[in-house]
């Protein structure tokens, strides 16, 4: 059967920014990456969401150029860390940040990236996989650099 495209509402902690996605899982990730973890204050779980976002408040969205191939969106008025995407193909893939849903307690983990980028400081209990940067780079068909 195939899967319903439903669409789930979000938000930044001071609401001027608001949007709609349609995510291709309810399914999350959580990213070990330095720039993860220095953007957002910890490990960045993000949903995957196909399409691009529907804004129906943006007054505080702002975008940073992280990488060569991707940015990151935030809010600049209240700095909640919301979206990942390719810079190049913005509607390919776009990463939202789970805990800017209204819901996400329906939100199951799918896998950990970048876990060769993971500080010894922590460690996560759950016994899903566990896959490095040269791993992810290659599924999605970028060349490091
Ligand atoms: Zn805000
Ligand atoms: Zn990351």
């Amino acid at each position: 059967m195939a899967a319903e495209k439903q669409t789930r509402s979000g938000g930044c902690l001071c609401g001027a920014v608001r949007f709609d996605v349609s995510p291709v899982e309810k399914k999350f990730d959580i990213c070990h990456c330095g720039m993860c973890r220095k953007w957002s204050a910890g490990p960045f779980m993000s949903v995957h969401c196909q399409g691009g976002a529907t804004f129906t408040k943006k007054d505080g969205l702002a975008w940073y150029r992280g990488s060569k191939w991707a940015e990151r969106g935030f809010c600049s008025r209240c700095g909640s860390s919301l979206f990942w995407r390719l810079a190049e193909n913005p509607d390919a893939m776009l990463a939202v940040a789970a805990d800017a849903f209204d819901v996400a307690d329906d939100l199951t983990l799918d896998r950990h990236i970048f876990i060769d980028a993971k500080p010894a400081r922590y460690d996560f209990a759950d016994d899903r996989p566990r896959i490095t940067e040269a791993e992810l780079l290659a599924e999605l068909g970028i060349t490091p650099g």
